[in-house]
């Protein structure tokens, strides 16, 4: 059986989501241990537990040690089972990451699948669900399957109660994705988002848009949520939509943080991406590398790599025999799948 250690690099739950994404689509069982190992409060937390029994349901698996604190954790996969599923996170927790852990799998089952989620869907440290929806799910499409995502009412941190759905209609396989361009920049767009929080909030956010991006007053957008969110949430979403893909970057609201600073967040990753050139920011990149390894082809360029995504890859080489080329440095890095370093470059 494998054994990934978890307090390798990041030494984060990246690697246990990873492991389980794999796991569920190669059938190999696998043992982890040290689980969040470089994190304040080690192990198996209560959002990472909603990942491991999304898992055992999706994969039809065996597992040990899945327990509040836990450090270690032995998964034995089944087969997967597309289906209807409902998974609640319970407070804030974040949908996306559970997303990110059964996806996979879904994407080459042998039937389509609804996951709909409930907790959050608008949290710090993990996509949000517009991130999903608009700049990583048109990727996946891109390799053949549809998925349609949904976002019935936003959650966020530390209310939650927010529920978005994903209708996966599978292909046989993973086709390769090649994005070495990012192309000519056709739309841009700012939303800041306001749940139960003076408008005002989202206004001085866009300022900040406009006097450090130099975006217009039209690309700009207050969105006021309604009554269905059940706490107060504050996101502020830029979205760059280019020739051949959509990136997307968040700055989320916190208690004691001016909105300023909040606008600042996600503005200065924009400004990092914009002036790359490149087509895949470091989230972006993180998260394609699930789907392109499995594809065992295709490429994309992409600022720098993240000790996240070199930790991703390190998980998903013990899984999966795709070669895996990083080519170059600084803010411009070529990772390539397969033989598409040689084919393309
Ligand atoms: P844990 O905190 O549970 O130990 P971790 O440290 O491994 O988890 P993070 O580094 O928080 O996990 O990253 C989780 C995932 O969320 C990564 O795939 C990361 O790219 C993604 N992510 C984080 N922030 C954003 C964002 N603003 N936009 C898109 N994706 C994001």
């Amino acid at each position: 059986m494998l054994t990934i250690d978890g307090s390798q690099g990041e030494g984060g739950g990246q690697i246990l989501r990873t492991a389980l994404a794999l796991s569920l689509v190669t059938g190999a069982p696998f043992r982890i241990e040290k689980i969040r190992a470089r994190r304040a409060r080690p192990g198996l937390l209560r959002q990472h537990l909603t990942a491991v029994s999304a898992a055992v349901a999706v994969g039809g698996a065996e597992v040990e040690g899945a327990t509040l604190g836990s450090p270690s954790l032995v998964f034995r996969p089944g087969a997967v089972k597309p289906g209807e599923y409902r998974f609640a996170i319970g407070t804030a927790g974040s949908t996306g990451l559970v997303v990110q852990t059964v996806l996979p799998a879904l994407l080459t089952a042998a039937g389509p699948s609804t996951l709909t989620l409930e907790g959050g869907t608008h949290n710090p440290g993990a996509p949000p669900f517009d991130f999903l929806a608009r700049a990583f799910l048109p990727l996946v499409e891109r390799m053949g399957p549809r998925v349609e995502a949904v976002l019935d009412r936003p959650g966020f941190y530390p209310a939650g109660g927010g529920q978005c759905a994903f209708r996966v209609m599978p292909a046989a396989r993973l086709a390769p994705l090649d994005l070495r361009e990012r192309g000519a920049i056709r739309r841009r767009r700012a939303r800041a988002l306001v749940a139960r929080l003076p408008r005002q909030i989202a206004d001085r956010e866009l300022a900040v848009v406009r006097a450090r991006l130099g975006w217009s007053e039209e690309e700009l957008e207050v969105v006021v949520v309604d009554g269905s969110a059940r706490g107060p949430g504050n996101v502020l979403l830029l979205e760059v939509e280019s020739e051949h893909v959509t990136e997307l970057f968040s700055g989320f609201g916190q208690v004691g943080v001016r909105a300023e600073a909040v606008a600042e967040q996600a503005v200065e990753q924009a400004r990092r991406y914009l002036a790359a050139g490149v087509p895949v920011g470091p989230h972006l990149a993180d998260q394609l590398l699930v789907p392109l390894a499995l594809a065992g082809g295709g490429a994309f360029r992409t600022i720098g790599l993240s000790s996240h995504s070199r930790t991703n890859l390190d998980v998903i080489r013990a899984f999966l025999s795709t070669r895996i080329a990083v080519i170059g440095a600084g803010d411009d890095v070529l990772l390539a799948f397969g033989g598409a370093a040689a084919a393309g470059s």
